[in-house]
């Protein structure tokens, strides 16, 4: 649905985007996601013709985005970060203002009351949008959108400013869109993406430097084998047991106490699921287990190590300074090495596809 090849984007002498190709297919929902001035929004512009980029081939549904810039926007139905609504005007009336501007083909009245009832704005119809809470108003933006049925729709930072519950009922809009259409979200709120998205890519300085499937990702920070336990127990003899006990294969007793109970930092060994047989052999020796915290690695954690490892290659000495500074633990390295190493496969296929194609 989505192709971009070798799209670099300069400004002056500051390349915003370095060699980026990626393809994203029907019904995908993708977060992009990077730090501040990583290159999403000069990447998510040139994608809805907004911006011109200086080389590489961006096309959408099968249209070139800078050979039929007309038609490849039909395609697309973009949320800027500020919705551009007009607030004095009523939900119906922005909506109306919508279609034509699009120069939309399909039956008016009907599209427009569909679009309503997916976005569920149908009470506030008659409203005039100042009038309206943000979260309805970005409904409202996200209705516009969605006005002559495009086949990708790109989201910047649909949740802020929100409350939790607008949160949550975005979210699901979000997610529900996508069995209908191709989503690229861009956000900084990296559970959002973990939440709605199939796929995530990180871009740093220009280029992709993870590209993986959400799933993947979830398993690595769910695949856990790290945790605080709290014992109420002879600090000695549990540390003992928890030593001798099977599957784990580290156990430390923190300095940390609640009351009679010490917290002991255990990890058990790949691929085994500790928790219910901790909970039956204290159990048994009369120790009572108060807490259970685990101590896995975050999506955020994720995507530092992911961005600091892409910049290792850039600057080794600097990274291992860093590196150290932070003092990563091993498996979060595994886990960066790995998308990056991945993200760079990628990108050395796509180049040698370029040199056989200019053979
Ligand atoms: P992001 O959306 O990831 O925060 P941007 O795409 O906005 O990143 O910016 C990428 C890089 O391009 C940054 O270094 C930014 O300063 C630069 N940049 C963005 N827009 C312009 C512009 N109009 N003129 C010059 N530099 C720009």
């Amino acid at each position: 649905m989505i192709q971009i090849e070798h799209l670099v984007k300069n400004y002056g002498s500051n390349c915003a985007v370095d060699d980026i190709s990626l393809s994203i297919g029907e019904g995908e929902i993708v977060g992009f996601l990077g730090p501040n001035g990583a290159g999403k929004s000069t990447t998510m512009n040139i994608l809805t013709g907004y911006l011109s980029s200086t080389s590489g081939r961006v096309s959408v549904a099968g249209i070139d985005v800078l050979g039929d810039p007309l038609n490849a926007k039909k395609q697309i139905g973009y949320l800027p970060e500020q919705p551009p609504l007009y607030l004095d005007m009523t939900v119906d009336e922005y909506l109306n203002f919508n279609y034509e501007l699009k120069g939309c083909k399909l039956p008016r009245e009907a599209h427009i009351g569909e679009v309503c009832e997916v976005v569920r704005i149908g009470d506030v119809r008659k409203r005039v949008i100042k009038n309206l809470s943000k979260g309805y108003r970005q409904r409202v933006g996200i209705a516009g959108a969605l006005i002559g049925s495009p086949k990708v729709i790109i989201f910047d930072e649909p949740t802020v400013g929100l409350d939790p519950k607008q949160i949550i009922e975005i979210r699901n809009l979000i997610r529900s869109l996508g069995k209908d259409h191709t989503v690229i979200l861009s956000t900084h709120i990296l559970q959002e993406v973990q939440a709605v998205c199939d796929r995530i890519i990180i871009i740093n300085k220009g280029r992709i430097v993870a590209d993986e499937k959400t799933e993947n990702i979830t398993r690595v920070i769910e695949n856990n084998r790290r945790f605080n336990a709290k014992i109420c127990g002879p600090q000695n003899q549990v540390l003992s047991v928890l030593k001798d006990m099977q599957g784990i294969v580290y156990a430390e007793a923190l300095a940390e106490k609640d009351g009679d109970a010490t917290t002991y930092m255990i990890e058990s060994a790949p691929g085994v699921d500790i928790r219910k047989k901790l909970f039956f052999t204290l159990a048994d020796r009369g120790w009572a287990l108060i807490g259970l915290e685990a101590l896995g690695l975050s999506l955020e954690d994720i995507f530092i190590t992911v961005v600091n490892k892409s910049e290792e290659d850039d600057a080794p000495t600097r990274y291992t300074r860093r590196a150290k500074a932070k003092q990563r633990v091993a498996l979060e390295s595994q886990v960066a090495e790995g998308l990056v190493a991945d993200a760079d496969k990628k990108r050395e296929e796509n180049s040698a596809l370029v040199s056989e194609d200019d053979d």
